[in-house]
C-alpha cells in the first residue's frame, strides 16, 4: 500500500513544482520582483535610504536549519542585487544559552551557503556600553524609568487584549532617581528580578508591546564575550533596533512574529534620536510539512540521543542536510522555489528531493553499488578471464568523461532484481528470463543454488558473447539490471534513511506535545559491494548509484578503507517490489 501512495504523493508534488515553477517564470518576466524587492526600490527612488545593507541575526543558542537558510540566502541575496553590504551578527544578548560551538557552527554554516560577510562579522554584545548610553538617555528624556514590580505584577498590569494596562506606581519616579537606580542596577546592587528598566510609553495601548515594556532586566550571569563585565542586560526587543541602527543596517528582514513588535522597534530608534533609521520588514518563515524544523525540537532531538549529534542526517539543520549530501545550489534553489511572501505557507520535503536531484544529476558520475547484494554466476564465461568495458561516466553528461569496468564469471546483483518465481511484470532477473547487465552483455537465467535452509545463496545464468556492451540488434529484453565483479568489489556500509517523524501521525503528538517518531527512520546496509572507481572517495564526494539513489560520503564515519555513504535522496522508480520482498 505505502509505496503506491508515496508515488501519487510524488506525481501530485512534480506537478506542483511545476506550477509553481511555472509562476516562478512569469513573475520574473510580469513583474520579476518580490514583495522585499519592490519596498526597497521605492526606497531608493524616494531617497529613504541612498544604500542596501542587511543583516542575518542568529542567536548562538543552537544550530541553524533550512529556515535559517531561506534568511541568510534572502538578506544575501538582496544585498548583493542592489550593490549593497551583507553583515553576519550575533545577536547574543541573552547569555544563559548562548554558547560559542554555536557560534562557530553558525558562520561555518552560513559561509558554506555562500554568504559573505566580508570583514563584517559583530556581536551584539559588542554594543552593550552603547546600549547603556541609549538606555540613559531614554531615562534623561523621561522615555524610561526603573520599576520594581515583580515579573509576575509586570505581566498582571500589562492588561489584556480588551482590557488597558494599568500604570506601575514607579513610572513617576525623577530622572535624577531613575538614573541613580539605573547605575546601580549596573553596579551590582539588586538581584536578579529585584529591578528592571522599562520603556514609557502608554499603558492603554491596543498594542501590548507598546505597554511600557521591560528594557533591561539584572542578571548576574557571565557572557561569553563579555565574562561578568555585566550583570544587567537589554531585552530583545530594545537591542535588535540599536544593534541594526549601530550598523547602519537600511532593510531588517524579520519574520512575521515580529510584525506587531514593530511600532516598538521604531520607537526604539527614534527616540534614542539615530540619524537614518533602519526599517524593519516582515515575511513569512519557511515552514516544511512533516519535517521537525524549530531549534527547539532539533536540540531535543539532539540531547535525548535519538540523533547523531546536530548534523545527523537525518535533520534539516544545515550541518545535517551537508553531511546527508546536500549542495548550497539546492537548498538555494528549494529557497527561491518555495518564494518571499508575507502569508503563511508550508512546502514539502519532495520538494527539497527534487532539488538536490536536480543540482546532482549532471554533475556526479552514476556508478554502480550493490546494496543488498546477490551472487550471480555466468556458467559459460571462461573461469579467470577479466575483462574491462567502457562505461560513461554520465550518460546524460559526456564532459565526465567513461571508465573502465571489470567484468568477470562472479558478480553480484541486487536482491531484489531476481525473483525465483516473477510476479506480474516482473521483467528482471528470473528463471529462463533474459535480461541486460547494464553495459555488459545480456544473460539468460539457468537456476539457483540453496543451502540447507533453502536460501538462495547464488543464481546462474549463460551470456551471449554477441552482445558485448549491452546492445543486440536482432532481440530485445525489457529488464536491465547493474552489478558488480565479486572479486574487485570494494565493501562499503549505506545508510538509508526515511522520515525522522511518522508521517502518518503528524510531527506533534497532540497530547503532550511530544514528537511522533519513525522508528525506521535509518537503515544500515553493511555489506554493500561497489565498482572498483569508487575508490579514493573522500568525505563529502557524492555519487549516483545507478539505480539506487544519490549518495554521499560520511565525513565522520567513512574510512578509506571502508567507505560509508549517506543515501541522499533515492530516484524515481517506475515499479517497487509488494511488500513482503523488500
Ligand atoms: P527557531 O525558529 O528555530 O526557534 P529562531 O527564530 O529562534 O529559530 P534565530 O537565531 O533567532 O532563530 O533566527 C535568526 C534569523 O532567522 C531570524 O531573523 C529569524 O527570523 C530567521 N528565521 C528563523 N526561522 C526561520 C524560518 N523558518 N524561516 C525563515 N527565517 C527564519
Ligand atoms: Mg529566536
Amino acid at each position: 500500500m505505502r509505496p503506491l501512495k508515496a508515488q501519487e504523493q510524488e506525481e501530485i508534488m512534480e506537478k506542483e513544482i511545476a506550477a509553481r515553477e511555472e509562476a516562478a517564470k512569469e513573475e520574473k518576466e510580469v513583474v520579476s520582483k518580490n514583495f522585499i524587492e519592490r519596498i526597497i526600490e521605492e526606497d531608493l527612488a524616494t531617497g529613504r535610504f541612498d544604500h542596501v545593507m542587511t543583516r542575518f541575526p542568529p542567536e548562538p543558542n543552537g544550530y541553524l536549519h533550512i529556515g535559517h537558510a531561506k534568511s541568510i540566502l534572502l538578506n544575501y541575496g538582496l544585498a548583493q542585487k542592489y550593490g549593497g553590504k551583507f553583515n553576519l551578527r550575533f545577536d547574543d544578548t541573552n547569555p544563559t544559552k548562548e554558547k560559542i560551538e554555536f557560534v562557530e557552527s553558525i558562520k561555518e554554516d552560513v559561509a558554506w551557503l555562500g554568504a559573505d560577510w566580508e570583514d563584517r562579522l559583530f556581536f551584539a554584545s559588542d554594543y552593550f556600553e552603547q546600549m547603556y548610553e541609549c538606555a540613559v538617555k531614554l531615562i534623561k528624556k523621561g522615555k524610561a524609568y526603573v520599576c520594581d514590580l515583580t515579573a509576575e505584577e509586570i505581566r498582571e498590569y500589562r492588561g489584556t487584549l480588551e482590557e488597558p494596562g494599568k500604570e506601575s506606581p514607579y513610572r513617576n519616579r525623577s530622572v535624577e532617581e531613575n538614573l541613580r537606580l539605573f547605575t546601580e542596577m549596573r553596579e551590582g546592587k539588586y538581584a536578579d528580578g529585584e529591578k528592571v528598566l522599562r520603556a514609557k510609553i502608554d499603558m492603554a495601548s491596543p498594542n501590548i508591546n507598546m505597554r511600557d515594556p521591560v528594557i533591561y532586566r539584572v542578571a548576574h550571569m557571565s557572557h561569553h564575550n563579555t565574562g561578568d563585565k555585566w550583570c544587567i542586560y537589554p531585552m530583545y526587543d530594545f537591542a535588535h533596533p540599536i544593534e541594526d541602527a549601530i550598523e547602519g543596517i537600511s532593510h531588517s528582514i524579520c519574520t512575521l512574529e515580529f510584525e506587531d513588535h514593530r511600532p516598538l522597534y521604531d520607537w526604539v530608534v527614534r527616540e534614542c534620536e539615530f540619524p537614518m533609521p533602519p526599517k524593519q520588514i516582515e515575511f513569512a518563515k519557511l515552514y516544511l510539512r512533516n519535517v521537525v524544523t524549530g531549534k527547539r525540537y532539533i536540540k531535543k532531538l539532539v540531547e535525548e540521543g535519538i540523533v547523531d549529534g546536530w548534523d545527523d542526517p537525518r535533520l534539516v539543520s544545515i550541518s545535517g542536510l551537508r553531511r546527508r549530501g546536500y549542495t548550497p545550489e539546492s537548498i538555494k534553489m528549494f529557497v527561491e522555489l518555495a518564494g518571499v511572501s508575507k502569508s503563511q505557507s508550508a512546502c514539502d520535503m519532495p520538494m527539497l528531493e527534487y532539488c538536490i536531484r536536480e543540482d546532482l544529476k549532471l554533475k556526479r558520475s552514476r556508478l554502480m553499488a550493490v546494496l543488498r547484494p546477490l551472487r550471480l554466476i555466468i556458467d559459460n564465461y571462461p573461469e579467470g578471464q577479466t575483462e574491462y568495458l567502457e562505461i560513461p561516466n554520465n550518460p546524460e553528461n559526456p564532459e565526465l568523461g567513461s571508465r573502465q569496468v571489470p567484468f568477470s564469471r562472479e558478480l553480484y546483483i541486487e536482491q531484489e532484481d531476481f525473483m525465483e518465481v516473477p510476479v506480474k511484470k516482473y521483467f528482471r532477473l528470473f528463471p529462463g528470463n533474459e535480461v541486460r547487465l547494464m553495459g555488459a552483455y545480456f544473460v539468460t537465467c539457468t537456476g539457483v543454488d540453496k543451502d540447507e535452509n533453502g536460501e538462495i545463496t547464488a543464481v546462474h545464468c549463460t551470456y551471449d558473447p554477441e552482445t558485448r556492451g549491452g546492445n543486440c540488434t536482432t532481440r530485445k529484453v525489457k529488464g536491465t539490471i547493474h552489478w558488480v565483479a565479486a572479486e574487485t568489489a570494494l565493501k562499503a556500509t549505506c545508510r538509508l534513511y526515511e522520515n525522522i517523524v511518522d508521517e502518518e501521525k503528524g510531527v506533534y503528538n497532540e497530547e503532550d506535545g511530544s514528537l511522533n517518531l519513525n522508528p525506521h527512520s535509518m537503515e544500515v546496509l553493511e555489506d554493500c559491494l561497489l565498482e572498483p572507481a569508487f575508490a579514493g572517495a573522500k568525505a563529502f564526494d557524492s555519487f549516483q548509484f545507478v539505480r539506487n539513489g544519490f549518495f554521499c560520503v560520511d565525513y565522520k564515519d567513512s574510512a578509506p578503507e571502508h567507505l560509508v555513504f549517506n543515501r541522499i535522496v533515492s530516484l524515481k522508480s517506475s515499479f517497487k517490489l509488494p511488500a513482503q520482498n523488500g
